[in-house]
């Protein structure tokens, strides 16, 4: 599974197994200080290893990849854009990933402003100058490109970190 050298992407939803088998008595939750333990870290040492810009890339395509598996696994409603949106609104409150509304969505021009508020990723941060939200960032994008069948790119104009309540993404069809 994570052994094999690979040149392509080889992630599959089955990967993440049963887990109501596995932990009958912690169940599928857990800390959301463990996600980003584990999610901060892994950028430390990527930053570390190489550069801060690898690090964003390799944030970026690992959430690419989810968005587009995430889509395919879980969304259902794949026709009409506004039974997609609560459809995804409703997935990611139940799933804890945080609260989406749709601030602005021109359908012909493909632009989207997405506002996500108790981001798992970034609620509750210390202030600082920069936007983190990088996974999520290629989330959407992944999503969207999956949804629309176009390539998506997303980029976070307001976050948590950057001072604001809610983090604000503009996506937006690219060639
Ligand atoms: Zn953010």
């Amino acid at each position: 599974m994570f052994k094999e050298e690979r040149e392509t992407l080889g992630f599959d939803w089955s990967m993440i197994g049963n887990i109501g088998d596995g932990r009958p008595n912690l169940g599928n939750t857990m800390d959301v200080s463990v996600y980003r333990l584990m999610q901060f870290t892994l950028r430390d040492v990527l930053i570390k290893k190489f550069d801060t810009k690898t690090a964003e890339q390799v944030f970026f395509e690992a959430g690419e990849h989810a968005g587009k598996e995430f889509c395919k696994e879980l969304i259902t409603q794949k026709e009409d854009f506004n039974e997609f949106v609560i459809e995804l609104q409703e997935l990611l409150k139940k799933l804890k990933i945080g609260i989406l509304r749709i601030e602005e969505a021109d359908l012909e021009k493909m632009t989207f402003t997405l506002t996500v508020a108790e981001d798992l990723d970034c609620s509750g941060l210390p202030a600082s100058d920069e936007t983190i939200c990088t996974y999520d960032e290629g989330f959407l994008s992944g999503l969207l490109s999956e949804y629309t069948g176009k390539n998506f790119s997303a980029r976070e104009v307001d976050c948590w970190c950057s001072g604001d309540r809610v983090c604000r993404f503009e996506a937006k069809a690219v060639a």
